[in-house]
């Protein structure tokens, strides 16, 4: 079993994560996964990467599959018994002006947003090694998508007791009450992506917790964070930043210093803590 510190991106075949291993290549001292559900754009990014001198390592993962990431997680139990730096970037949106009904949208997207993250997550956690740091990709559209909750639900998103179960409970609502129309009678805000970030960040605050509960001496850091406005195929030309400015929160997560007791459970955008 190789003693060599590791790193894996989800989606980082293109856009944000990407850059993200671009950055970690650079700057943590290990190997370094781009991970890709498509083994043949996988492979091609990580060519693209050789060719500017950058050596990150390949392994499949789609993380709507759970062979797929069990694959993973026995991968690296068995070459590295475990992992150091996992940051969790796949994600998907529909465009603005989609016409796939609403109820179609919110499963789909809750499904690789919420749920694969969830799955990746329940896999790969326990393999996450002392000084470890978890990095959850989510938006400040969660902020926003919470601030356009109904009281009710806002306050047990922002609950400091919320049990994973109950969050899974109601991302499940949230999809059955778009299938039955009734979305905005019960209290959900009119975006699925949103309520999918909502799903990440909340899942994040629960993790961090449970670290906090049951490995406190390991000082793994887990937080969410957003990368900000930034130029890939999910948010078009006309962003802000660069996908190199889109890594850099993401990355200073991951490369926390072993001394550093925070950020943890936090959600973070421009490297700063906001409040949830
Ligand atoms: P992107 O360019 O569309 O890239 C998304 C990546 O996720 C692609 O590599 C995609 O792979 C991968 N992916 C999607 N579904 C997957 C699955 N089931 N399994 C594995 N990989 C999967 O988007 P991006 O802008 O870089 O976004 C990266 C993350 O940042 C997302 O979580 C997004 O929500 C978040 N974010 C982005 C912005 C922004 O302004 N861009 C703002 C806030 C947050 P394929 O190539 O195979 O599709």
């Amino acid at each position: 079993m190789s003693s060599v510190q590791v790193a894996v991106v989800t989606g980082s075949n293109k856009g944000i994560g990407l850059a993200i291993v671009r950055a970690l290549c650079k700057q943590f001292p290990g190997d370094v996964y781009l991970t890709a559900r498509d083994p043949g754009r996988g492979q091609e990014a990580v060519a693209k990467l050789q060719g500017e001198g950058l050596h990150a390592l390949f392994h499949q993962l789609d993380i709507d599959d759970l062979q797929s990431i069990r694959a993973l997680r026995d991968f690296l139990k068995e070459k590295y018994g475990g992992l150091n730096v996992l940051v969790n970037n796949a994600g998907i949106a529909f465009k603005v002006h989609d016409t796939t009904p609403f109820a179609v949208q919110a499963e789909v997207t809750l499904k690789t947003n919420f749920f694969g993250t969830r799955n990746v997550c329940a896999e790969l956690l326990p393999l996450v090694k002392p000084y470890g740091k978890v990095v959850n990709v989510s938006s400040m559209v969660s902020s926003s998508a919470l601030r356009s909750c109904s009281q009710e639900l806002q306050q047990k998103f922002r609950s400091d007791t919320i049990t994973e179960d109950e969050l899974v409970k109601l991302m499940t609502k949230f999809v059955e009450d778009t299938k039955k129309g009734v979305h905005d009678k019960e209290g959900w805000p009119n975006t699925a992506y949103g309520v999918s970030k909502i799903g990440v960040t909340v899942l994040s605050r629960i993790q961090a917790r449970m670290l906090n509960e049951e490995r406190k001496g390991d000082r793994i850091l887990l937080n969410a964070c957003c990368p900000g406005w930034v130029r890939t195929d999910m948010a078009g030309p006309k962003a802000t930043k660069s996908p190199e400015e889109g890594a850099e929160t993401p990355v200073y997560l991951a490369l926390l210093p072993s001394d550093a007791d925070g950020p943890h459970g936090q959600f973070v955008s421009e490297k700063t803590v906001r409040t949830w």
